[in-house]
């Protein structure tokens, strides 16, 4: 097996974490009503329910903090955090935003004309898909069939199918396609990376239609760092200049930076070169998100954006973090453990349909399983399957997601390898056990987005 990079950083300041007995954790499970998503984080040893918005910054993006200028109009942080954003992408117009999902909330009623279009996607992420369905639009998925077999070696499973996404244009119509979204890397796919060659198959296609191409980059330099990995034209390039190539495929980026931009809370929208678009997306930031120059955040959050997107394309940090997401990957699949391969940029994803074939999908096999390994260790992976997916609109009936997923999501610069030894240990003592694990069913159940919510029992 190959080595793994230890990390390029030593330690300066520290966050207590707190181990509990098992039987701590099964009253905390028990007061939770049996939902990961209402324990207190205390309750929590280590936490993997998301990597977004939950890095340890750099000493340098602190002492920027301390510059911020809090000025509601043209704040000199606002320039800092242009010409950061500028520099890695080389587009003309940026626009802060609290968030990804204030950045969704802004562009995507613009570019949704008229009720009834279609965005097109390799995967739309969650908060993407909803604020397309707000905006009067629909939202069409066209990943690549390679992302379903999970054993199976493919080094670009976020692709895009290219001739699914043709044939959806000709069936809708291009004027009737408000967007083609690329999602780099594929969060729900895996955290699987899109190579070049298909975002230029993309390119082309779009270009050939007059159909805008967005990038939604939360995880852009990551997928950048498995592209100079994993596709040979691109092996002597410079992580940087691979990112300038991705972007230089596409008209508009919207980034959450909570994920490579190494910060707690931000976003942006930036466009390449359409005056139009951007005025218009301006206008609708105030509304929503704040004056332009600040979007919803502090002058001080601007600063540690301007600085942690530069940090976040960093060759050495990069070979860390997709190393450590190898390294738990590695150690789960060793042990027989079905999860998507190779590794992903920022999560494992296990497959708890085949761990508990004897659980339902309307009985939450991934949430029994996730459960399980709360009890045995206090770790905190999240349910990404038919619990999350919910109720279909129309007969109400549960839909059976395609996967059951257990996601173990890696904070960025916080948790070490042996952190990740004892999580694996710990998965591996549930795999174990598998047999005995039961399923869940609803104690109240929310309307929308009941997996935040729910409380939850067993049969
Ligand atoms: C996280 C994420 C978003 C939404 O961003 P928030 O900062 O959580 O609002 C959008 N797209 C992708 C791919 C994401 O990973």
């Amino acid at each position: 097996m190959d080595k793994y990079c230890a990390p390029p950083y030593r330690i300066k300041m520290v966050e207590p974490i707190k181990r509990s007995t098992r039987q701590e954790r099964e009253k905390y499970l028990s007061d939770a009503h049996n939902n990961l998503f209402l324990l207190p984080s205390d309750a929590v040893y280590i936490d993997l329910l998301t990597d977004s918005g939950t890095g340890a910054m750099s000493h340098f993006q602190w002492s920027a903090m301390m510059q911020g200028d809090e000025a509601y109009a043209g704040s000199r942080s606002f320039y800092r955090f242009e010409k950061s954003v500028r520099d890695i992408c080389g587009y003309a117009y940026v626009i802060p935003v609290h968030q990804g999902r204030g950045a969704e909330q802004v562009l995507l009623p613009v570019l949704t004309k008229r009720k009834g279009m279609v965005f097109i996607s390799n995967m739309h992420f969650d908060t993407t898909r909803a604020h397309v369905e707000l905006a009067g639009a629909h939202a069409v998925d066209c990943v690549t069939g390679a992302c379903f077999h999970i054993d199976e070696y493919h080094p670009f499973k976020g692709n895009m199918d290219v001739d699914r996404c043709r044939e959806h244009i000709k069936k809708y119509g291009a004027s009737n396609v408000a967007g083609i979204i690329m999602t780099v890397t594929n969060n729900s796919a895996g955290g699987q990376p899109v190579s070049m060659e298909n975002l230029r198959a993309v390119r082309d296609l779009a270009k050939a239609h007059h159909i805008p191409l967005i990038i939604d980059g939360a995880r852009y330099a990551e997928n950048a760092a498995f592209i100079k990995q994993r596709e040979s034209a691109f092996r002597h390039m410079s992580i940087r200049e691979i990112a300038r190539e991705m972007f230089g495929c596409a008209d508009i980026f919207l980034m959450s930076a909570k994920k490579d931009g190494l910060v707690n809370i931000g976003g942006f929208i930036a466009i390449r070169d359409n005056e139009e678009l951007f005025r218009s997306c301006q206008v609708r930031t105030v509304a929503y998100e704040g004056f332009p120059t600040y979007g919803g955040l502090a002058g001080r959050d601007l600063e540690a954006v301007a600085v942690g997107l530069q940090e976040g394309l960093e060759p050495d940090y990069l070979e860390h973090r997709l190393d450590q997401v190898r390294y738990l990957t590695e150690h789960l699949r060793d042990a027989g453990i079905p999860v998507q391969y190779p590794a992903g940029g920022h999560a494992v994803f296990v497959d708890c349909k085949r761990i508990c074939p004897h659980i339902p999908y309307d009985r939450f096999p991934a949430q029994a399983v996730c459960n399980a390994l709360y009890l045995e260790a206090g770790v905190r992976g999240v349910e990404v399957g038919s619990l999350l997916i919910g109720r279909d609109p129309e007969s109400g009936e549960n839909i059976e997601s395609p996967f059951e997923w257990m996601r173990l999501s890696l904070p960025r610069r916080s948790y070490t390898y042996a952190h990740l030894e004892l999580v694996a240990d710990a998965v591996r003592a549930v795999y174990e056990k598998r047999e005995t694990l039961r399923g869940l069913v609803f104690e109240y159940e929310p309307p929308v987005l009941r997996h935040f919510t729910a409380r939850l029992k067993y049969e």
